[in-house]
């Protein structure tokens, strides 16, 4: 298939046999007068009333507990930019598809139109009552991290931002695999960082909390390598800014054992790949084209071990293998926020999950003949079955521990069942 025929078929595939790619139906009888009745005036009222005498009815008589917001202003979508909320709208979509299918949440998607901080805080803060939980999606670094933090501290039901942290936890779960399978220590890496966005910042965050000291790490911007001695930083730039007196990529890249790339195609060259350390792990994430394409880098380096955003190669650090399952987990406690213990968690499940000897669906679902931990399969894949229930059970058994549970689970057997079903 030619490109022109690839975006015609994206195209029918939106517009037909609907417009859209999600609907809402409904889960009780509606077939007789009498259950219109219960459904609406005037069985509804009783509901109501026990709701409002105690509002942590809400979970019991509503839709609220497994109901995400997938919010975003449509300020940084995919590598798209700044297109609007409108045109993020199939976006917000397929995050609502996304969370049905593989975790059977239901999402709905909320488009907002404005850029300004206080505006988003308190819309989202208004129509929070609705929801379980809120997803933000593809809103524009520095304004995410402020909008972001401000909800978190405000909201009491569990906020993420996906392009943030899931990020993050999927990539940190292939570096802690890809890290062993070279043989080397996380407190040891030397990570060059290309990006210093929503994604790169919390991607950095997260590795740190496993082990990756700051001092062996070099971020870069549009602007060239983040100095200490670099003025009008952001104070995210300042927390990842080097000691280090060097200006470019070809300069931090020399004995790198590390490239996270979550910036924009093509800026990475063989030669810098050919000055890394021994068994260069090269995370090139910028969507839809990497940094460097994934057959170039392979050629270049035949002890690579190489992930990309894309579906059509091994390792795809993909956002589905962590936020319908991280939800997932945090709506069945009722966790009243999703916090680094939580993340950590399900970073540490999906790392064991692909030491597992894979499924033969997997294989099947895939291609592939025999799947296996190596560095051509560093972390799981998202038709893995088994995700539903390690992952959401990882996540909510991290929100006990850590505090942040309103209605913890007892029966961990069951609810594995329930997981399955
Ligand atoms: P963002 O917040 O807009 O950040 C983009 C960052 O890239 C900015 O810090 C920008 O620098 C920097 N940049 C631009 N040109 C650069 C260059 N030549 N060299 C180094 N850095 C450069 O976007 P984001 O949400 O973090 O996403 C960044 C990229 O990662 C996108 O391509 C996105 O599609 C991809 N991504 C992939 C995955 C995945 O694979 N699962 C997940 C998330 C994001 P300034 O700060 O100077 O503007
Ligand atoms: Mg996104």
């Amino acid at each position: 298939m030619n490109e022109q025929q690839k975006r015609r078929q994206a195209l029918v595939y939106h517009a037909k046999p609907q417009p859209g790619k999600i609907k809402i139906v409904p889960t009780k009888p509606y077939a007789t007068q009498m259950d219109l009745a219960l459904a609406y005036s005037p069985g509804v009222a009783e509901p109501c009333l026990e709701i409002a005498k105690d509002v942590e009815n809400v979970y019991r008589y509503t839709a609220k507990g497994n109901m995400v917001a997938i919010i975003s202003n449509g300020t940084a979508v995919l590598g798209l930019g700044d297109i609007g909320p409108e045109a993020s709208k199939p976006v917000m979509e397929g995050k609502g598809l996304l969370f049905k299918i593989f975790a059977d949440i239901d999402g709905i998607d909320i488009e907002l139109d404005t850029k300004d901080v206080d505006k988003f805080v308190e819309t989202v803060k208004t129509i929070a009552p609705t929801f379980g939980g809120i997803n933000l999606e593809d809103i524009k670094a520095p304004e995410a991290f402020e909008i972001e933090r401000r909800l978190k501290e405000e909201l009491d039901i569990p906020v993420m931002h996906d392009d943030q942290h899931g990020t993050a936890i999927i990539s940190a779960a292939a570096l802690l695999n890809a890290a062993e399978l070279a043989g080397k220590k996380m407190a040891d890496l030397k990570i060059v960082i290309s990006g210093a966005g929503a994604a790169a910042i919390s991607c950095s965050r997260l590795y740190k909390a496993f082990g990756t000291r700051a001092e062996n790490m070099v971020m870069l911007d549009s602007k060239g390598v983040i100095r200490q001695d670099r003025e009008n930083l952001t104070k995210e730039k300042e927390e990842f800014a080097t000691h280090r007196k060097i200006d470019t990529l070809e300069e931090a890249m020399v004995n790198a054992d590390v490239f996270i790339g979550l910036s924009i195609a093509d800026i990475v060259s063989p030669a810098m790949l050919e000055s890394m350390a021994k068994d260069p792990i090269v995370f090139a994430m910028a969507n839809p084209n990497p940094e460097i394409a994934y057959d170039l880098a392979c050629k270049t380096r035949k002890d690579i071990i190489m992930a990309t955003g894309r579906s059509d190669h091994p390792n795809q650090v993909n956002n589905v293998l962590g936020f319908p399952f991280i939800f997932r987990g945090a709506l069945d406690v009722r966790a009243t926020k999703i916090n680094e213990e939580m993340k950590m968690a399900a970073v540490r499940a999906l790392a064991e999950l692909a030491k597992e000897p894979v499924p033969e669906q997997v294989n099947i679902a895939y291609g592939e003949k025999s799947l296996g931990f190596g560095t051509e399969y560093i972390i799981p894949k998202p038709f893995d079955p088994r995700l539903i229930s390690t992952i959401p059970l990882a996540v909510a058994k991290a929100a006990i521990e850590s505090g942040v549970a309103q209605a913890p689970i007892e029966d961990w057997d069951r609810y594995e069942e329930e997981l399955l079903k």
